[in-house]
């Protein structure tokens, strides 16, 4: 398919300035924008066509290099020898960015200019105890947060007086820059962005509009709630600015290490120490849960390492529609600092195994079998 002339689409002269050559181009793509021709082919041909002839002609090396070899000078798939490609227009998305937004003065959905813009979030850490996390409970934060001025009403101006509109973006907070191709939008620097000037300065706030004071807000933390997860404070956030919507606060929970219990979800693991007779002979075994203390028994020859489950004496979790579990590990304990007459028992305890062979230590057997294994 043969090239149209880039000049020839934009309908300038070959010696256009490029004020000239960006006019002409703008005109075009409001013309033929896809968005004001949904679904017609021919526009988004023509829109796709004028961007690139435009993108070419404003950028003074290609536009050098066209001029002297034509489109074999900027086309990367004629093999010219030109300077760098043309960004492709197989995405179609590609040709409604940069230029468009800048075109229609922010944004395709059509919706004016504002300079009002939502406030901050913020996040407040909080820790608190696997008890508390269990039954849920409500309580007060303090957090510091800026608050709306109430000398002048979030104003910043002197009461009696007005802001005034920003000469440099006439109020709309933004100024445009133009660096060759790209025009930008940037944040007016004399009014920072509100559109206004104050020239008398609340003293309150001194002209901000607004001011750092703590806030005392109610949070309900939710039984269940795990460590890392977050509530939200709607519109508890920073103020907005201009008429803005307030940002929003997030309390970020955090579960303090429990002496007793580790949590895994909703479930909670503890450890549980046995005596070595208890374990040999079996009995009544009593553990804490969260609910207070429950007892269950641990049958004769129990070993470290096994485990008992207490369905249920776990945590509920905030989505969850049963509690969890309690998982009691086994740790056999080794009795210390023994009197003369409990070592004399104990002494006299394994003999009397030994004499019966190792039928009283099925771990030590199959251990010895397995050393013995090893060494062939
Ligand atoms: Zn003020
Ligand atoms: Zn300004």
């Amino acid at each position: 398919m043969a090239k149209r002339d880039f000049y020839e689409i934009l309908g300038v002269a070959k010696n256009a300035t490029d004020d000239e050559l960006k006019k002409a181009y703008r005109k075009l793509a409001m013309k033929y924008h896809p968005d004001r021709n949904p679904g017609d082919s021919t526009a988004e041909a023509k829109f796709k066509e004028a961007k690139e002839a435009y993108e070419m002609l404003s950028d003074a090396q290609k536009r050098a290099a066209y001029d002297r070899y034509g489109h074999a000078g900027v086309d990367p798939n004629m093999g010219g020898g030109g300077g760098a490609g043309a960004g492709g227009f197989a995405d179609f998305s590609d040709a409604f960015g940069d230029i468009f937004g800048d075109i229609f003065g922010g944004g395709r959905s059509g919706g004016g200019r504002s300079n009002a813009y939502r406030g901050s979030d913020l996040k407040y850490n909080m820790e608190i105890t696997l008890e508390q996390a269990a039954k849920g409970f409500e309580t007060q934060i303090r957090v510091p947060v800026w608050d709306n001025c109430t000398v002048c009403s979030g104003s910043g101006a002197k009461p009696g007086t007005k802001p005034e509109t920003c000469s440099t973006c006439g109020g709309s907070g933004a100024v445009r820059m133009t660096q060759g191709f790209f025009s930008v939008q940037q944040t007016c620097p004399k009014c920072h962005g509100t559109g206004k000037m104050i020239a008398q300065p609340c003293h309150n706030c001194e002209g901000l509009g607004r001011k750092k004071t703590n806030k005392t807000l109610e949070v309900k933390i939710p039984a269940g709630i795990d460590d890392g997860m977050r509530i939200r404070l709607s519109g508890k956030g920073e103020p907005g600015v201009n008429g803005g919507p307030a940002g929003d606060l997030y309390v970020e929970v955090h579960l303090r290490e429990h002496s007793v219990f580790q949590r895994e979800g909703d479930d909670l693991h503890c450890e549980m120490p046995v005596s070595f007779a208890t374990a040999a002979l079996g009995g009544t075994i009593e553990v804490p849960t969260l609910g207070g203390k429950a007892s269950f028994e641990i049958p004769e020859g129990t070993q470290t390492g096994k485990t008992f489950r207490l369905r249920g004496k776990g945590i509920k979790g905030v989505r969850s529609s049963y509690p969890g579990d309690l998982f009691c590990h086994v740790v056999v304990e080794t009795p210390v600092r023994l009197s003369d007459r409990q070592k004399e028992l104990l002494k006299e305890f394994e003999q009397s195994c030994t004499a019966d062979g190792d039928k009283h230590s099925p771990r030590a057997k199959s251990w010895m079998d397995k050393v013995k294994d090893f060494f062939g």
